[in-house]
């Protein structure tokens, strides 16, 4: 094996930059990471996790670690919102023993578990800091950073997020988010004992779900059509998130919603997706995760094709004689798939919004898990 780089430089600290530390490091690829936020938090409430992205943490050798904090649990159930069950869709095993096909886990027990093994890795992380310039050269690219600094690298992976700084100086023609026309609340909440599986609860144009995260939590999501630019913090989100529960009379969403109180984490934020054509590189900039595929929530699998993307680059870059070739061959590997859940989920969104065809909703949501399962 003879990587086609030795020096990479990771431009941002979430799932899909730590994880390509992580496989870097394992072909002894010596690896920068710097991330802008000095404490690297990461907020929010339960992330669902698919037999895909379990996979992805074997692979990433984390999946011991999240089996003791996070759910492993299998199937989804559909209901009605007064509660009559309308159908239970399975959630395909990946046809490796160890990994179970669905889970959920707290998003900043997550990201503690990446950053430790990214620590481990070797990987030197520096916090607090961001680019301000990417200077290309035959060579190298040379980098300046905020705090002073210069270092020149093989390559830099930009993994910064839906907003991508990467993406916006160094590929300045590429599309920005666009919303969707939906926002998601989510509430943490002591999980009931009946909840041993993801359960949604179907309306005309809104949907609620809960998903069990541990032994002792679950989180409920629920998506709702509403205008541009609508935020809701504080208070109102209190009053607001139980006003639009009233729309399910199932008895176990009207338990949960008299279980809301102050004391409870609540968000609501609009979804916005975003897929970039290829090429995802330029010269000896490359960019992964949300930079390029940023999707919307219905599939519960952006956070799953980010990582993919991690352990594809890495390994084309390890076994690829030239940049070029790795770059090109990892970014034809991954399009299908990641445009495949930006515009599945996408059309999700669009069924919801219009209170389309609950059939074809069904079928999406089967046809695209299936897909998933497929190996990378
Ligand atoms: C409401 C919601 C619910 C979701 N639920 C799920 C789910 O259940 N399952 C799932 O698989 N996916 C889910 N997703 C998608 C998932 O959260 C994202 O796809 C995933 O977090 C993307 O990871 P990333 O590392 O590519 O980007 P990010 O998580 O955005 O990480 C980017 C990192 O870069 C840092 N950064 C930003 N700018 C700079 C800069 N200029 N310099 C240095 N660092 C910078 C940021 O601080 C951050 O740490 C959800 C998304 C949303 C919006």
């Amino acid at each position: 094996m003879n990587p086609s780089v030795s020096k990479v430089l990771v431009i941002g600290g979430g799932f899909s930059g730590m994880s390509v530390c992580i496989e870097l490091r394992k072909y002894g690829i010596e690896v920068d990471l710097v991330e802008i936020d000095p404490n690297w938090r990461a907020e929010g409430a339960g992330i669902s996790i698919g037999g895909a992205t379990l996979r992805a943490f074997k692979t990433l050798g984390i999946l011991d670690e999240y089996l003791k904090i996070g759910s492993a649990h299998s199937g989804l159930d559909v209901h009605a919102p007064h509660g009559v069950h309308l159908a239970h869709i399975p959630t395909p095993l990946i046809g490796d023993p160890d990994i179970p096909s669905s889970g959920a886990i707290m998003r900043p027990a997550l990201a503690k578990i990446l950053a430790e093994k990214t620590k481990a890795s070797g990987a030197n992380v520096r916090l607090g800091i961001t680019f301000t310039e990417i200077k290309q050269g035959i060579d190298g690219a040379e980098v300046t950073f905020s705090d002073g600094t210069m270092y020149t690298y093989d390559l830099v992976i930009g993994a910064d997020g839906l907003y991508s700084q990467v993406r916006k100086t160094q590929f300045p023609e590429a599309a920005e988010p666009k919303y969707v026309g939906q926002g998601v609340w989510r509430a943490v909440l002591p999980r009931l004992p009946e909840v041993n599986n993801t359960m949604m609860w179907v309306g005309q144009h809104i949907k609620a779900g809960l998903n069990p995260m541990s032994k002792d939590q679950m989180y409920m999501f629920v998506t709702q059509d509403n205008a541009p630019g609508t935020w809701i913090k504080g208070e109102e989100a209190l009053v607001k998130l139980k006003d639009i529960m009233q729309a399910f009379p199932a008895p176990m969403l009207q338990q949960v919603a008299g279980m809301l109180d102050e004391h409870s984490y609540i968000n609501y934020r609009p979804l916005e997706n975003l897929l970039v054509p290829t090429p995802w590189y330029k010269g000896r900039v490359v960019l992964i995760g949300d930079t390029v595929h940023g999707t919307t929530p219905h599939l519960a699998s952006g956070a799953c094709i980010g990582i993919e993307d991690a352990i594809v680059l890495a390994e084309e870059l390890a076994h690829k004689p030239s940049l070029n070739e790795a770059l090109e061959t990892f970014q034809n590997r991954r399009w299908e798939r990641c445009r495949m859940v930006v515009e599945n989920s996408g059309r999700l969104a669009q069924i919801e919004i219009e209170g389309g065809d609950k059939q074809e909703h069904m079928g999406i949501m089967r046809d695209s898990m299936m897909a998933l399962a497929q190996p990378i």
